[in-house]
């Protein structure tokens, strides 16, 4: 028995109207939200299927921004920022507008110039309850916060932690005419180490909230 409804047939592409760009299930497109002040909706083709009339149809995994979380923008979210979420969708193809590309977050730091399409995922999300996979990531600098790919950091020569500027009463200016750099840990004659600590992405009341799913 085959598993595809009569007169349904998967695609291998999809063809965007009126450009020559060329989607095929694995790649991240770029979707028209219904409220058109609003940036596109990023999404992971999964499948893409026509009906016997034609129709396109794309089954997406939706990218949320970090503003389109539960928890909110934080401070160490980059402008070009994703989360790959657990919620899946079947839209018509006429809404994807352009394709784009997620990089993965080493990937990202290490392009040299950062396109309109490019964008980064370093974390899943689960829709329902606003948590994140990993849990915890690495902190850095006195303010103890993860790495944001937007912020210029200086590497300390002692410790090899990263700082930003501001936390070190320099400004971006002057940290970039440095051409050496200790911390105030280990410029001092105190060697006191600070504990290597972890930040906790999750919000903490993640279970109470309730499951809301975004309207398309
Ligand atoms: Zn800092
Ligand atoms: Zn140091």
């Amino acid at each position: 028995m085959a598993k595809t409804k009569p007169g349904k047939k998967d695609l291998d592409s999809y063809n965007i109207k009126g450009t020559n760009k060329v989607v095929r299930p694995g790649d991240c497109v770029l979707m028209r939200p219904s409220d058109s002040d609003k940036p596109p909706y990023v999404a992971k083709v999964e499948k893409l299927e026509a009906d016997h009339r034609n129709n396109v149809k794309v089954r997406v995994r939706w990218y949320y921004r970090p503003e389109e979380s539960i928890g909110g923008r934080r401070q160490f979210h980059g402008a070009k920022e994703l989360f790959l979420s657990d919620h899946f969708d079947v839209q018509s193809a006429h809404t994807i507008e352009g394709k784009c590309i997620v990089h993965s977050f080493k990937n990202y730091t290490k392009l040299e110039n950062v396109g309109p399409e490019d964008y980064f995922c370093r974390f899943e999300y689960k829709a329902a309850t606003g948590g994140f996979t990993p849990d915890r990531v690495a902190v850095y600098c006195k303010c103890e916060m993860p790495y944001n790919p937007d912020d210029l950091m200086v590497q300390c020569e002692g410790c090899k932690d990263w700082f930003h500027p501001s936390c070190m009463g320099m400004t971006i200016e002057e940290a970039k005419k440095l051409e050496h750099f200790l911390c105030s840990d280990c410029s001092s004659e105190d060697d006191t180490k600070r504990p290597l600590n972890s930040f906790h992405v999750s919000p903490p009341d993640e279970l109470k909230v309730d499951s809301k799913r975004r309207k398309r």
